[in-house]
């Protein structure tokens, strides 16, 4: 496959380099190796993209419903039409295996058709008064949408927050992460040449606290939505504050499976390793906490080991079980980490820079499994953002539930039992946004919501609810 070594942000109709004319580099994750360069916009960039939006909007919102809703049908044609391409760029960029990466192009294809199909369903609601009034409401189109995306997911996250917001009748300023902003850059083309009018999804592309700061504070932006770091995600709201826009923020995770003592661990042992494993530990919702029935503890991790061994580790495009981190200092932060548990006298399986990071110049880290440590240990609290699974044992329910919720976040958790009280009494108890029993994820999820409690964030993406970010409503009131 082919890329152009020079990238260009995508401005309304426009392929534009920064106006100062600055770049940065994008690195392959596998090899270390510079795959492009792309430019490093600035505010008055942001600025061009939010104009261009704005003007782009007032016509959208003009079209008809089914002619919003055929569009985005067509973009979701499109992206199916170039997925080879897509997961390939997706593969090189982030590092992940090109399966993972098709799935990803399939997710956000998908996107473009559920809210497509919804674009024209947004009726709102009569409200009775009585007989002097009539009353109903609109739902309405916020305006310009400011989407600020990670380099974990950028396609599927991408399409996540620009889809509903397009079926609604706004239209986008979309920043990639800097580590990771190529298959956005093409995204916007392909919508472009599937039919979306120019200025309706603009890329920007630069550095967090350029772009993104000047992005999320734009007083020409409606809303915000952000995934990434608590860190950024605090100066994102920050940001948003002094407009008093909304925003939506999706923040990470430390999500635990809970394994009760009847649960099916030939089902449940391929789940965890994968929920664990996928993008190398690098997704908000990875399972990072196995919390566990203390009968189960030395049997699961023993099973778990036995898979990690077998597991295939290299770059993306070979199509292993795992590719690597994103960059040099993930991985760097992700073994300190792993380093200081050992030293606090945690079991450690893995937990090294693999072989392949010398074979291959990259950023390869072993699935690690820690054991016999603290729950109130940093590792089994904070989220590191690698393949690194803590196991901690639980002797009953009210433990398995205490354990769970006992980190600052609040995403996904995963329930293993056979009881079927059991399994909706622990999934009411969980402080979670999502919970899943018997299995850990839906094949991309795009119908049902998906968000968090506590310093995982607020406002819900995906499903019909997705929508709801990116509408507002308007009731009138006619006495009679
Ligand atoms: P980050 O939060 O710094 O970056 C995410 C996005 O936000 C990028 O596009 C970045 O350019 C932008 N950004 C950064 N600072 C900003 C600011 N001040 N204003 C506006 N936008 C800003 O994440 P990172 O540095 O790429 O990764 C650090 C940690 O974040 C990871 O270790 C992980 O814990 C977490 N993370 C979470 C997710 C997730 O899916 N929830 C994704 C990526 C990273």
């Amino acid at each position: 496959m082919k890329l152009a070594k020079q990238q260009q942000m995508i401005i309304g109709n426009s392929r534009l380099n920064a106006e100062a004319g600055e770049t940065l580099e994008t690195v392959d994750p596998a090899t270390g190796k510079v795959l492009a360069e792309f430019p490093r916009g600035r505010e008055v960039d942001v600025d061009a993209a939010v104009k261009a939006a704005r003007s782009a909007q007032c016509d959208w919102v003009r079209r008809t419903p089914v002619e919003r809703s055929r569009t985005l049908l067509e973009i979701a044609r499109a992206v199916e039409a170039n997925s080879e391409e897509l997961a390939w760029i997706e593969s090189v960029d982030t590092g992940k295996p090109l399966t993972q990466a098709r799935a990803d192009v399939r997710t956000a294809a998908r996107y473009f058709e559920f809210y497509g199909g919804l674009a024209d369903k947004l009726g709102g609601i009569t409200v009775p008064l009585g007989d002097e009034y009539v009353d109903y409401t609109t739902r309405e189109p916020v305006g310009v949408s400011g989407q600020i995306v990670p380099w974990n997911y950028p396609l599927q996250i991408g399409a996540r927050g620009i889809a509903p917001a397009l079926a609604a009748g706004n239209s986008v300023v979309v920043k990639p992460a800097e580590g990771a902003p190529l298959s956005l850059l093409r995204l916007a083309e392909i919508a472009q040449d599937a039919g979306l009018a120019p200025g309706l999804l603009n890329v920007v592309t630069g550095l967090g606290s350029e772009a993104g700061a000047a992005l999320a504070g734009h007083p020409g932006i409606d809303q915000v939505t952000f995934t990434g770091s608590v860190q950024a995600g605090t100066l994102v709201m920050q940001a948003a504050a002094t407009n008093i826009n909304p925003v939506t923020l999706e923040l990470g995770g430390k999500c635990p499976n809970l394994v009760f003592e009847d649960a099916d661990l030939d089902a449940a042992v391929p789940v965890l390793v994968s929920a664990l494993i996928q993008n190398a530990g690098q997704t908000c919702s990875a399972a990072t906490r196995l919390i566990v029935a203390r009968e189960l503890y030395e049997p699961l991790i023993e099973r778990l080991r036995h898979r990690l061994e077998q597991l295939k580790l290299g770059p993306g495009v070979d199509d292993p079980d795992m590719g690597p981190m994103i960059s040099a200092s993930q991985l760097k932060k992700v073994a300190e980490q792993v380093q200081a548990a050992r030293a606090d006298g945690a079991t450690v399986f893995g937990g090294e820079i693999a072989p392949e990071s010398e074979q291959h110049g990259g950023n390869f880290y072993l699935p690690t499994i820690i054991s016999n440590v603290d729950p109130s240990a940093p590792v089994a609290k904070e989220e590191l953002f690698g393949p690194v699974l803590v196991v901690l044992p639980f002797e009953d329910d009210e433990e398995a539930v205490r354990l769970a919720n006992g980190t600052d976040y609040g995403l996904v958790c995963g329930v293993w039992t056979n009881d079927v009280k059991r399994a909706h009494r622990v999934a009411r108890d969980l402080h979670a946004g999502q919970v899943y029993i018997n299995g850990y994820g839906a094949a991309g999820g795009v119908e049902i919501p998906f968000g968090g409690l506590k310093k995982s964030g607020f406002g819900r993406e995906k499903g019909i609810e997705g929508l709801n970010s990116y509408l507002q409503t308007k009731n009138v009131c006619v006495r009679l």
